[in-house]
């Protein structure tokens, strides 16, 4: 009650979400006291949460923040949805995001352009921003958000909270709609590393419903929690932190840096030489794999269907054309165009061959070192109407979070000070392929 309560009085102002359950809530928070009072609570027993709106939540409406799914209410849970109600969690309700998860900002949201809690006048990054304010303004405790290039790390930044984004397969993502399927993954917002442990032992996990979830049996999220970091190396590759990122926020993770080597870390310095192509090739894989994913909304098998339109073409047409906002429609025509004959192998031929690279990179420098530590944004939070109009100034600014999701890492972003302005900053600590408990464990010796 005392978190409806708040949303009640300040989302307005904050718009973190498109749906509040509140009698879901309500009757969620019922049955965990229940629980409770039988001493058989799950772990996460009675934690309000809220839920990004592209994971299918059972007889509630599901939007993708788009007209096209304006109606939709799907017949099923997502996996994950199944998993924190057998913790015994409070959905409290869905947050807002980028329409279908394409953008930084949440303004392209059809239904709640979600603002930053620390200032209203900026955006809370995205594509998970409505999930990043909520847990900030404390109108969630923790929340579900999903990661294609950076859509939890990000808006964790942006708000001063803590994301993390697992390894491709470790969590399923079976009732999350897809954007790009190769590189989509679920995972928790919230207020510390040690609350983004919890959640991720609820949710991850071997699903036969995803034919790309993992085989090899979770950790125990939590057990390295507290554990001294002395003797770790972790690496700083220097075009992380070259021209193009902010002073202040090189500064902040430069300073964490020496904080860790003072609790006994070892600092290495490295490279990724091809970070400068990142951002094209994400695009060009994101954008195909969405122009694939984004065709089933006809208007007639699913999704909005326009009141105009004599055949069957035009039906097509008009409804895709009224359901779908410009950001999604830039991103289908530039999957499409970079799919079409005679363009595949100089698009989307090259942009496989880069991810081969990145992650040979990646590999190379987890040869000799634990984790890696970069800033997770270039800048801090911006104004709601910078940036907007000028896409390609947007998609640069994904330069530190893409290679993540290409090379199928997990990574993390917690706070780690603040701008002249009293705005957040945020450091990722990326780590190898499974190792979601040492990068928690990083994040908690920082926090
Ligand atoms: N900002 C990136 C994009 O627009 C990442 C989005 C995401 O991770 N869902 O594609």
């Amino acid at each position: 009650q005392s978190y409806l309560d708040r949303i009640a009085k300040y989302d307005d102002t904050i718009q973190s979400y498109i749906t509040v359950t509140a009698e879901r809530a309500l009757a969620d928070a019922a049955a965990a006291q229940k629980k409770i009072d039988a001493g058989n609570a799950g772990v996460l027993c009675g934690i309000p949460m809220a839920i990004k709106d592209n994971i299918c939540t059972d007889g509630i409406k599901t939007t993708c923040a788009s007209k096209m799914l304006e109606d939709f209410i799907p017949p099923y849970n997502a996996t994950v949805m199944e998993k924190l109600a057998a913790q015994d969690i409070v959905m409290l309700g869905k947050a807002s995001m980028d329409e279908f998860a394409m953008g930084g900002s949440t303004q392209t949201s059809a239904f709640a352009k979600t603002r930053n809690p620390f200032n209203t006048e900026c955006v809370p990054g995205g594509s998970s921003g409505g999930s990043a304010a909520s847990v900030s303004a404390s109108l969630a405790a923790a929340a579900l958000g999903s990661d294609t290039g950076g859509s939890i790390r990000q808006p964790a930044a942006f708000c001063g909270v803590t994301g993390l984004k697992p390894t491709y397969g470790r969590v399923s993502r079976y009732g999350l709609v897809a954007f790009a399927s190769s590189l989509d993954q679920i995972g928790p917002i919230a207020k510390n590393a040690q609350d983004c442990a919890w959640i991720l032992n609820a949710i991850a996990g071997f699903d036969p419903h995803d034919g790309t979830s993992s085989k090899r049996n979770p950790e125990d999220y939590t057990a390295k929690l507290g554990k001294d970091i002395k003797g770790l190396k972790i690496a700083i590759p220097k075009e992380f932190y070259a021209e193009g990122i902010d002073d202040e926020v090189r500064n902040a993770v430069m300073q964490a840096a020496r904080t860790y080597e003072k609790m006994g870390a070892e600092l290495v310095e490295c490279s990724m030489p091809s970070l400068k192509y990142a951002v094209a090739a994400y695009y060009l894989i994101a954008s195909a794999e969405a122009s694939s994913n984004l065709s089933r909304y006809d208007g007639i098998k699913y999704g909005h269907r326009s009141k105009v339109g004599d055949t069957f073409q035009e039906l097509i047409c008009n409804s895709r054309s009224e359901g779908f906002g410009s950001e999604v429609k830039r991103r289908i025509l530039l999957g499409n165009y970079a799919l079409s004959s005679g363009y595949y192998d100089a698009y989307y031929g090259k942009a496989m061959a880069l991810k081969q690279r990145i992650s040979a990179e990646y590999a190379h420098i987890f040869e000799t070192c634990d984790v890696i530590l970069t800033p997770t944004t270039p800048s801090v939070a911006y104004g709601v109407h910078e940036n907007i109009s000028d896409p390609v100034k947007m998609y640069q600014a994904d330069i530190c979070t893409v290679t993540v999701n290409i090379a199928s890492l997990p990574a993390i972003s917690t706070p780690c000070g603040y701008n002249a302005a009293g705005m957040p900053i945020g450091m990722s600590i990326v780590g190898k392929q499974f190792d979601e408990a040492t990068i928690l464990q990083v994040a908690d010796a920082f926090e």
